[in-house]
């Protein structure tokens, strides 16, 4: 893990503003460009080339030409992992400066992208560097004189499209796994963050990969990522984004038959007993659902408490709620940074009216931070009922709904009664109950008196509508590789 140090303030000056093709940092071939904005300051950063379906196209002649007849498909599985191990060594060295600039873009806390994303990153990429050499097939007993075996083999050429909120931790899912199993890589940043995997592309450079093996394609979603969905030179698409763009991802993968994988949301359950240590499950539930300005796929935005300790809850919470300095990403006591944009500014707006309208009781927070930037205060709903739309819908901010629930039958059901089923946790001091509910919650990570425990190294993804297949761990390297069987005749 990273060494964790005070971060610095002060931001980097120039950035790397052009697309990665071939090895290559090149204008896009309309020559426009695009502005990225800091979201604490809602002034332009910079100008960053915009990609659209011919740079795609390039992007993905030059990943093919790398993984159908370049190096990068007759290297050693162990050599992959050295460049691997190397990508994690540079990001290391270069650690304060790659935090300002996602702090930058992103509008989130410095300390929490010095101390939480950046070590995430370079945990993440050693994690898939030590498995490259690892990745392999069975030897299976068949009926009659034959020899069969299984390989696992890279399923070619990955078109990645990633969100905003963890923009380098989502690289590092994204090209930890599929460049240990030997694909070659096209990545189309969000929109709003595209800076940090641009220097990360150009560290990926510095480290040696061969020219198209990892390709990076700024812009826009209709312009850039469906033209790299639709692209029948790409064998599979792996994307993290919302429910909604989700679907339509999978409908246009159909006509190439596309492997998919879609990390999407949640409206996950976070779930407190009266035998719970309290001030334990407050720490939890604030971590769980204000972490990074509200904007995590995971965050427990329905957070239910038992009767009995319920006001007590909301009261603590309130207290904590109010203590968060909300402001500046680069101060030191920052607690909550800007939305990420307007766009997201307005819905949460939009839903705290929402839960006003609909009889939710407002205690604390409410409304906008300040007059520049986009900040929103921390905001907390009691008496919230399952059917208001901001106990069904992913907000995406810092807006905390707290439900009310007496016995563990009916608050199993109704912390099921979603379609999402990305994560959950669960606060008790009786352990076999916590257990019982990790068995019947319909999520892909449950999380027992803690919340946002991440490591490279356990599987992260959804039930239902909140994704398929998995990303971390061991698991994702299913997603990047093909079996492939092999009968040989004895006689
Ligand atoms: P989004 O779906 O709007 O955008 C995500 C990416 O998809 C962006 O790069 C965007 O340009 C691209 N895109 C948009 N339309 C497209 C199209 N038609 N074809 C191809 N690409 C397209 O999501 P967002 O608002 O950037 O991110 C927030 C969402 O991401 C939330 O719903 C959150 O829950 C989810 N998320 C999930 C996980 C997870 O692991 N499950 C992790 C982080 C975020």
């Amino acid at each position: 893990m990273a060494t964790v140090t005070k971060p610095r303030k002060k931001a980097a000056a120039s950035h790397q503003t052009k697309l990665l093709i071939d090895g290559k940092f090149r204008d896009s071939v309309s020559g426009k460009t695009f502005a990225t904005i800091n979201p604490a300051t809602e002034k332009e950063i910079a100008q960053v080339a915009e990609g659209s379906a011919a740079d795609i196209d390039l992007a993905v002649k030059a990943a093919r030409k790398a993984f159908d007849s370049g190096p990068w498909r007759t290297m050693d599985a162990r050599d992959r992992g050295r460049l691997l191990y190397k990508l994690a060594d540079l990001v290391e060295q270069h650690i304060d400066e790659l935090a300002e600039l996602e702090s930058l873009d992103n509008g989130k806390p410095l300390k929490e992208s010095r101390n939480g994303d950046l070590p995430l990153v370079v945990d993440c990429f050693r994690y898939y560097a030590g498995w490259a050499d690892k990745i392999t097939g069975k030897t299976i007993p068949v009926r009659g004189d034959y020899f069969c075996y299984s390989k696992r083999e890279p399923v070619g050429v990955v078109g990645q499209i990633i969100p905003w909120n963890f923009p380098l931790l989502m690289v590092a899912w994204k090209w930890g796994p599929a460049l240990a199993a030997g694909c070659t890589v096209i990545l189309k940043p969000a929109e709003q963050t595209p800076l940090t995997a641009l220097r990360l592309g150009e560290l990926a450079m510095e480290a040696g990969f061969p020219a198209g093996v990892i390709n990076i394609v700024p812009g826009f979603g209709e312009t850039a990522g469906a033209p790299l969905v639709a692209h029948k030179g790409v064998d599979k698409i792996a994307f993290t984004g919302e429910t909604s763009t989700g679907k339509l991802i999978m409908k246009n993968a159909a006509d190439t038959m596309k492997r998919v994988t879609l990390e999407l949301g949640g409206k996950s359950p976070n779930i407190v007993f009266a035998d719970a240590d309290i001030d334990a499950a407050v720490d939890g539930a604030m971590l769980g659902l204000y972490l990074n300005q509200g904007q995590c796929c995971c965050a427990g935005s329905r957070l239910f408490v038992q009767d009995s300790i319920y006001d007590k809850m909301v009261d603590k919470l309130a207290e904590a709620t109010k203590k968060r300095k909300v402001g500046d990403p680069f101060a030191d006591d920052t607690d909550q940074g800007p939305q990420i944009d307007e766009n997201q500014f307005k819905k949460i707006l939009s839903y705290i009216d929402k839960g006003k309208e609909q009889g939710a009781k407002c205690v604390t927070g409410g409304e906008r931070s300040g007059t520049e930037g986009y900040f929103i205060k921390p905001t907390i709903f009691s008496e919230v009922k399952d059917d208001m739309a901001i106990a069904t819908d992913e907000i995406f901010g810092p807006v905390m709904q707290v439900l009310r629930f007496k016995d563990v039958e009916e608050v199993i059901k109704r912390a099921n009664t979603t379609d999402y089923g990305l994560a959950a946790a669960v606060w008790s001091r009786d352990i076999g109950k916590a257990h019982a509910l990790a068995d019947r919650i319909r999520a892909g990570t449950v999380w027992i008196n803690c919340y946002d425990v991440f490591d490279a190294a356990a599987p992260f993804g959804g039930f239902k509508s909140s994704g398929i297949g998995r990303e971390l761990g061991e698991a994702a390297l299913e997603n990047y590789t093909e079996h492939k069987t092999v009968t040989v005749a004895l006689k």
